[in-house]
């Protein structure tokens, strides 16, 4: 293996370049992104960072001079076009053709967007996806500013909450019955829906924006039970789309983002797919992890299946959320869950949410609750399943659960 390209240089490609290093890979390697900026952590982007809280330097994975130091090329700035699988090349964006022996794909994902048609092309409507947007929503963020946030997943709620605590007026609205639907148990809704209410945001569930208004600037919205709302900036958090335009004209396989085996590897065998764009099959189905966790440990093990390794990735979902002085860690997949045992820790909004399939413990919900985060994790991890009954019943020592 003489030469390993990367496309994406973001947490999934600058993870993979590391590992081929500090695993002893001795070839070149090139990592090429789109974006100007050394790879940096996204989650900070609807976090500290939005709320001002965090220097852009301290977003970056590693300092610039790592890539120089480990030889490895950095193209930064720079947009892959097109992938010929016959002659093994990449051309740039620049027209410039680079060859590769194995080519990895870490393209991660797009924000979806608002239709033009319902306003979503209108000035100081925002996505949140990197540093640029981030950046550019960030000066609106001021005391006595009306703002539209709409959907009520992770993102949108985050948002709503670096907002809130800047003293803006926040409307946030959720199509589904629920915020947090497509991704938590109703318990965890509830609770994030009185902590957001606590703190002034107003959401409306059931309720979808019919369109936002404005001459070149979103100035209002309304919403399709009727109301209208005067608003200085929008912040759309509708979920994202897997990044697979490469992949799909390089003719590689995609079902549910660009498709890949135990390894890593897609349909072509020199190429490669980690972290947001990529779909794996975890418990018999064909799914995509979208967080930090994923993106590393599946793009570690994409680095050593390239020097010949014959490692499976096998996932351990983990995840986590800031909103307030609420920290939410999430262990596992709750996905298939029949029932959840809420589980009150002795402060006030201390919590965890165990979510099983019948007797099986699938994921864990934490507030503010890391110690029985760490022993759901572990028990998920290690394939174990408590009693339900031990963990509704206060009186059980979480920890010797671990032992049991
Ligand atoms: P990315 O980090 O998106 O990197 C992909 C890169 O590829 C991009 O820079 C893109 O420009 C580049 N690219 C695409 N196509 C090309 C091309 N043709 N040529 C060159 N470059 C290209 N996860 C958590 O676990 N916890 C959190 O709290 C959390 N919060 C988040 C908050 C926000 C605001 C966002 C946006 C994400 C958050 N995530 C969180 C998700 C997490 O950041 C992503 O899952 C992770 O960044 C995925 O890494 P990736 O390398 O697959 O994709």
């Amino acid at each position: 293996m003489q030469h390993v390209v990367v496309i994406g240089a973001g947490q999934a490609g600058a993870s993979l370049v590391a590992k081929l290093r500090s695993e002893g890979f001795d070839g070149a390697i090139t990592l090429i992104g789109g974006e100007s900026v050394p790879p940096y952590q996204r989650p900070p982007l609807s976090k500290a960072y939005l709320l001002g809280d965090m220097a852009e330097d301290r977003l970056y994975l590693r300092p610039a001079a790592f890539y120089a130091d480990q030889n490895i090329a950095l193209r930064l700035g720079t947009r892959v076009k097109a992938v010929d699988t016959v002659t093994r090349t990449v051309t740039l964006d620049t027209d410039e053709a680079i060859t590769y022996d194995a080519l990895a794909l870490t393209t991660g994902s797009q924000p979806n967007r608002l239709p033009t048609s319902i306003g979503g092309d209108l000035a100081n409507v925002f996505t949140v996806r990197d540093l640029q947007d981030a950046d550019a929503m960030a000066p609106h963020f001021a005391a006595g500013k009306r703002a539209l946030i709409i959907g009520g997943g992770y993102i949108g709620l985050e948002a709503a909450a670096v907002a809130a605590k800047r003293g803006v007026q926040v409307t946030l609205v959720e199509m589904a019955d629920r915020i947090l639907q497509r991704v938590a148990a109703p318990e965890t809704s509830d609770y994030f829906r009185a902590l957001h209410s606590a703190h002034g945001v107003d959401i409306r569930e059931g309720v979808g924006l019919k369109a936002l208004t404005g001459d070149g600037s979103v100035t209002g919205a309304e919403l399709t039970d009727g109301t209208t709302l005067d608003l200085d900036f929008a912040i759309v958090g509708v979920g994202i789309t897997p990044d697979m335009a490469l992949a799909e004209s390089a003719g590689v396989t995609l079902d549910n983002g660009i498709a890949t085996d135990a390894h890593g590897r897609t349909s072509d065998p020199h190429i490669w797919a980690a972290g947001d764009c990529a779909s794996l099959v975890f418990k018999g189905q064909r799914i995509r992890l979208e967080s930090v966790g994923n993106a590393i440990d599946q793009a570690e093990v994409v680095a050593q299946n390239i020097m010949g390794k014959d490692l499976d990735y096998v996932p351990k979902p983990w995840f986590w959320s800031d909103q307030y002085d609420c920290k939410l860690q999430i262990a596992g997949l709750n996905m298939g869950y029949d029932s959840v045992i809420v589980r009150k820790g002795d402060a006030d909004g201390v919590q965890s949410h165990w979510y099983y399939a019948g007797d099986e413990l699938l994921a864990v919900d934490a507030m503010n609750d890391p110690r029985n985060y760490m022993i759901g994790k572990r028990l998920i991890e290690a394939g174990r399943s408590p009693d339900k009954a031990a963990i509704a019943d206060p009186a059980t020592d979480m920890k010797a659960l671990l032992k049991a």
